[in-house]
């Protein structure tokens, strides 16, 4: 079937046409240059900006895909979790795409899209995989046994999500917004072992409760006030160091804990999604460890790791061959719509 993408749930619109598991066109446009200067993603902004360039997106998609409107079998977008007045936009497209062309509506969960978007590059998942997606707003470990009907979340940020927090230590070293590919470029010239820093939520005392879960904010706090120290004693931050020893931190949690589930799990698989995923030291750190553990790690290309409308259309794609029910025409939007709901 050939499935149109919408996704809407933050600062992006992306529409993408999806057959099978191939792409035909993924058309992206985005209003982060006018939320830059907020130094933050201003939801009234957004939702302006998808309304202008919804039309136009999806034209484009359609264009450089060759496909007429016609052709397309089933219309698949973001329901949540995201910003509901983003993800309002989304769904207001696709319900009227939906009723115009007579073609069944699926309303699917952004983060699970995350992981699916891998199928395109890297092909259908085995039997069970484990997924870790990380971006601005999601640090969650989920254990995949088919993404268009089981996915069941493992664990997930209890504060800051990964990309968060290197915005956030991105400010308090000065550097502008959003701060996770300055540090990631400063840590590539540092020493990750120059300075010590906390590990959250990896204490024996966290084991049982919070074994797959993540906390970020423990180690911003640490990262400021050994910042703030060297500050008061007039002495020179040294940026490469900090940003490479911080940067170790996150990457040693995030693949340490994501090992663990898939060895607990017995699952040989792992796919890493989300727009941190372009991180470095998050990267070679999978890389290195999943070798060790023989573990098949899978991350796409960046293009397919931020926001966009291929993972929408690749996971459509895949709850339609799964023969999953459409949604209603009245979905709702959901700013926090669990893991355990793929379709609505
Ligand atoms: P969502 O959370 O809804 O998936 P988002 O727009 O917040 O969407 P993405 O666009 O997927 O997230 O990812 C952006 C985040 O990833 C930002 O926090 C950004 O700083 C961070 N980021 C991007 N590249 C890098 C990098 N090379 N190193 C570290 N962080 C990065
Ligand atoms: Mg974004
Ligand atoms: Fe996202």
């Amino acid at each position: 079937p050939l499935v149109l993408g919408i996704e809407t749930s933050c600062d992006e619109t992306g529409v993408a046409l999806v057959r099978g598991d191939t792409l035909l066109f993924d058309a992206v446009a985005s209003s982060m240059d006018e939320h830059a200067r907020y130094g933050g993603i201003i939801p009234e902004v957004a939702s302006r900006a998808h309304l202008e360039a919804m039309v136009p997106t999806i034209r484009r998609a359609l264009g450089e895909a060759d496909v007429d409107l016609s052709e397309v079998d089933a219309v698949a977008v973001t329901a949540g979790p995201g910003l509901v007045g983003p993800l309002t936009i989304g769904a207001s497209a696709a319900k009227a795409l939906s009723i115009g062309l007579g073609k069944p509506l699926y309303g699917v969960n952004h983060v699970i899209g995350h992981a699916a978007v891998n199928q395109l590059v890297d092909g259908p998942f085995p039997g069970r995989s484990m997924a870790l997606v990380v971006s601005g707003g999601h640090s969650t470990l989920m254990l995949v046994e088919d993404v268009a009907t089981k996915v069941t979340e493992l664990g997930s940020t209890l504060d800051d999500a990964a990309g968060e927090a290197f915005d956030k230590v991105g400010r308090l070293l000065g550097l502008p917004y959003p701060g996770g590919p300055h540090i990631d470029r400063l840590a590539r010239e540092g020493d990750p072992e120059a300075i010590r820093f906390p590990r959250g939520l990896t204490a024996r005392k966290d084991q049982e409760r919070h074994a797959y879960d993540f906390s970020f904010s423990g180690l911003k706090t640490a990262v400021a006030r050994w910042v703030e120290a060297r500050q008061d004693a007039g002495q020179e931050i040294p940026l490469h160091d900090v940003a490479a020893s911080f940067a170790a931190a996150v990457a040693d949690v995030l693949t340490a804990k994501t090992i663990a589930a898939c060895q607990a799990h017995d699952v040989d698989t792992l796919v890493i999604g989300g727009g941190f995923s372009a991180n470095s030291q998050l990267r070679d750190m999978a890389a290195e460890r999943c070798a060790a553990a023989d573990i098949d790690l899978r991350i796409p290309p960046l293009r397919y790791c931020t926001d966009n409308g291929a993972m929408i259309a690749a996971l459509g794609s895949a709850v339609v061959r799964a023969g999953v029910a459409p949604s209603d025409l009245d979905i709702p939007v959901d700013s926090s719509m669990p893991m355990a709901i793929v379709t609505v």
